[in-house]
């Protein structure tokens, strides 16, 4: 079924067109064809249930289960194929490990115009050249299209659509005379968005670099996951770049690159723009418009498209002659989807280039756990048995850049020098020496809005969301309270709703709050606030990136948006405000993201040739985490972590996965856990023998947001040694929740390997 193969032609005697749809039964359904020229692959429309559904032709047969009467007629055929067998066995697998319904599995991974009940025609663009001479008695007197045409073809040897389209609206007509008589000849071209000019060209590798470069090429052809350990600016980029030239020489050949989130980051999308411009690039993310996407994703399933550029969904994106597969920032939780199918799409990944059989590439300044177990293994300390690695390690240890140098990191004890309105004075003093010298600083504070709470001085009381049990964030500019849960605004009460006190006060600090103390600090400095709120539109980001590298801000303040791969040359100071929350939480992989965090912004400083500086606002200074980050020594911190987990039998040393269950009554949600996990563990016992490991079934408990959006939720969570263990217990879950009395009164939902609960 690959698009360049030749499919067999639709077999008379194959009556029967089996299909996939997008509903929740993991089956396949049968159809009756009245005679149209269906293949394997296609999409149809079918009826189903008083509707019409587009459907995936999964197999043609000659014979059904269903009573011949009781078949309905296949209503229309597409002539697309939007899959090939590879992308069809991925999915496959994926509906299986994350139990998921095969038919919503395939249609969910398709652009939205290719789930929609019409042709999927992507409106090809095309660029124009003369191919011969044109007579002269070719042009009629009044044929001014056509000759103003011929004139632009002229100058400028090749034309695009927008250029030609400036001589009249009907240049089309006129062209197509031009064709048709083979005056001019024209090639397809894919959207692309200009590139930037290649301000940077190739330096030469540094040893570590060319080591990491030079052990990739030299294992192209096999299945190999590498991890590409390497501090922020250390050169990472350059490796992928490198990777793709060398890889991309063979014909035809295409490379997978899996970013977080692109319209964060801008500056990646060009760089490989600019350095690999002789191979046709596009990205899948979801900031394109329908049309863009569709034509993106046609362009990487037939081929035409070398290089794809995408986030988390792209993973699935049809690349018949894929080579490569790089996920930059591989510890991103970004990569994990939090609803429909729950999947993991470096876990996808992995699976893809095994199937595929060729190299995976996982970049990271701090890698997961996961993956730095997988990279170093276990010795097998404390009677465990030993895990040899599945990885390869790569390692490059220090900045590239001539200059540049890895940024000294410092703790301000807070309980020494309590802040104000935020702020300690020591790192008051440091954004003021920036200002005198003319150099920028950077303050991460992972909280928009004005203040976290609004608080009650006389009777404690503290505004909470209406829906959710969590606290409604004041954001003072747009006057409400919004919760960042559910997104639910309610207004600003003029006084306590419980004690009638007309002095509410919010407390603690967020965005907005820091921006506005510092423009009252430093009324010359010019402040830019970077969050949610203020970077909706497309392409704010980018305008207001190229405001901080032309020298037009001072003082950026922000969430994690701004804590990656941006490069500021000019900026010398970061400032780290509260997030002594993360220290302490009950969640065991909270300090794991805390490090990355912070590595990820203390890494924005110092990246030209003047040193950074990173001042952290703690009152923990004694706390391990900071003295690995002080050392930036994330090895040594993930080995101890890694440690840990093993010993507690956490992820990565065991498996888990989530029953997640929600009702608007919590009594049905713990009704429907308690019965799951008897029913669990009952066929845990009976089944002791056949397992290769007996998976621990907790009891049902609440998530730490326990309601959310009305809904009332508990958990139940499963935990194994060994993944088939878990697997086949997931199976018969599967059936059984979908069997339970009170199915229909909740929602439930199978989390693999969840990373919140
Ligand atoms: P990372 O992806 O690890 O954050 P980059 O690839 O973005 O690192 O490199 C950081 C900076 O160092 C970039 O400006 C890049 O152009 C530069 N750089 C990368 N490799 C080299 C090298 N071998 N010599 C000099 N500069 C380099
Ligand atoms: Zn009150
Ligand atoms: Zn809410």
């Amino acid at each position: 079924m690959c698009p360049d193969v030749s499919l067999p032609a639709a077999d008379p005697t194959a009556s029967i067109v089996r299909v996939v749809l997008d509903v929740p039964l993991d089956r396949w359904f049968d159809y009756v064809n009245p005679g149209l020229p269906v293949r394997e692959g296609n999409r149809v429309v079918v009826p189903f249930a008083g509707r019409q559904l587009v459907g995936i032709v999964m197999a043609l047969a000659t014979e059904s289960d269903v009573p011949e009467h009781k078949l309905k007629a296949v209503l229309q055929v597409f002539d697309d194929v939007p899959f090939d067998t590879a992308t069809l066995k991925l999915l496959r697998f994926c509906a299986d490990y994350y139990h998921y319904p095969f038919g919503q599995t395939v249609l969910a991974s398709l652009p939205l115009r290719l789930r929609q009940i019409k042709p999927a025609v992507s409106r090809k663009m095309w660029v124009y050249q003369l191919a011969q001479p044109i007579p002269v008695d070719f042009v009629g007197k009044r044929q001014q299209v056509l000759s103003r045409l011929i004139a632009l073809l002229q100058q400028h040897g090749e034309c695009n659509e927008a250029m030609l389209a400036k001589t009249s609206a009907s240049w089309r007509k006129a062209m197509q005379g031009l064709l048709d008589g083979g005056y001019v000849s024209r090639r397809e071209v894919i959207a692309t968005r200009p590139s930037m000019p290649a301000s940077d060209l190739a330096p030469t590798l540094n040893d570590e670099q060319a080591h990491a470069v030079n052990a990739i090429l030299d294992n192209l052809h096999g299945f190999q996951p590498w991890l590409l350990f390497g501090v922020t600016g250390s050169g990472k980029t350059e490796v992928y770049i490198r990777l793709l030239e060398k890889v991309l020489t063979e014909p035809q050949a295409q490379a997978l690159i899996m970013v977080p989130e692109i319209n964060l980051t801008p500056q990646l999308e060009s760089r490989f723009r600019s350095r690999l411009s002789q191979f046709a690039l596009v990205t899948l993310h979801s900031h394109l418009s329908e049309s863009e996407r569709l034509q993106n994703w046609q362009a990487a399933q037939s081929g035409t498209a070398r290089i794809v550029i995408g986030t988390r969904l792209s993973i699935f994106t049809p690349m018949p002659h894929l080579k490569l597969m790089i996920l930059d920032e591989e510890h991103d939780t970004s990569y994990k989807q939090q609803d429909g199918m729950r999947y993991h799409a470096r876990d996808v990944a992995l699976v893809r280039a095994k199937q595929a059989n060729i190299p995976v590439v996982l970049g990271s300044a701090t890698p997961s756990l996961e993956s730095w177990y997988n990279a170093i293994g276990d010795r097998g300390q404390s009677g465990r048995a030993a895990r040899k690695p599945s990885y390869r390690l790569l390692t490059l240890s220090r900045r590239a850049a001539a200059q540049a140098q890895l940024p000294r990191i410092f703790c301000i004890d807070t309980t020494h020098s309590p802040p104000e309105a935020g702020l300690t004075p020591q790192l008051k003093h440091a954004i003021e020496l920036r200002l005198q010298r003319g150099e920028q600083s950077l303050l991460f504070i992972n909280r928009r809005g004005y203040a976290p709470v609004l608080h009650c001085s006389a009777c404690q009381w503290l505004a909470d969301c209406r829906r959710c049990s969590a606290k409604a964030v004041l954001h003072l500019r747009q006057r409400v309270l919004r919760c960042h849960h559910c997104g639910d605004e309610q207004p600003i009460p003029v006084q306590c709703p419980s004690c009638g006190n007309p002095d509410l006060r919010p407390v603690g600090q967020a965005t907005q709050r820091i921006e506005e103390t510092l423009q009252q600090l430093f009324p010359q400095a010019r402040v830019a606030r970077v969050d949610r709120d203020t970077i909706q539109a497309k392409d704010a980001l980018t305008e207001l990136l190229s405001a901080v590298h032309a020298g037009k801000v001072d003082i950026l303040i922000g969430t994690q948006m701004l804590a990656k791969g941006h490069d500021f040359a000019n900026l010398t100071l970061v400032g780290v405000l509260d997030t002594d929350s993360a220290l302490y939480s009950p969640d065991y992989r909270a300090s794991e993201r805390l490090f990355a965090q912070l590595m990820q912004v203390a890494g924005r400083a110092g990246r030209g040739d003047k040193p950074g500086e990173v001042l952290i606002q703690t009152a923990f200074p004694q706390h391990a985490l900071f003295a690995a980050l002080r050392e930036q020594n994330y090895a040594a911190f993930a080995d101890d972590l890694l440690q840990e987990r093993i010993a507690m039998q956490f992820p990565p040393a065991t498996y888990i996965a989530v029953m997640k269950a929600e009702a608007t009554d919590y009594s049905l949600v713990e009704r429907f856990l308690t019965d799951f996990s008897q029913a669990a563990r009952q066929y845990v016992t009976e089944h002791a023998v056949t397992l290769v490991d007996q998976p621990l079934i907790y009891d049902p408990v609440r998530p730490g947001i326990a309601r959310l959006n009305r809904m009332e939720r508990g958990y139940v969570m499963l935990q194994s040694a060994h993944r088939g263990a878990l697997q086949q217990l997931l199976q018969v879950a599967v059936e059984w929740s979908n069997a339970h009395p009170l199915q229909a009164k909740i929602r439930w939902i199978i989390d693999v390997d969840a990373l919140e609960y």
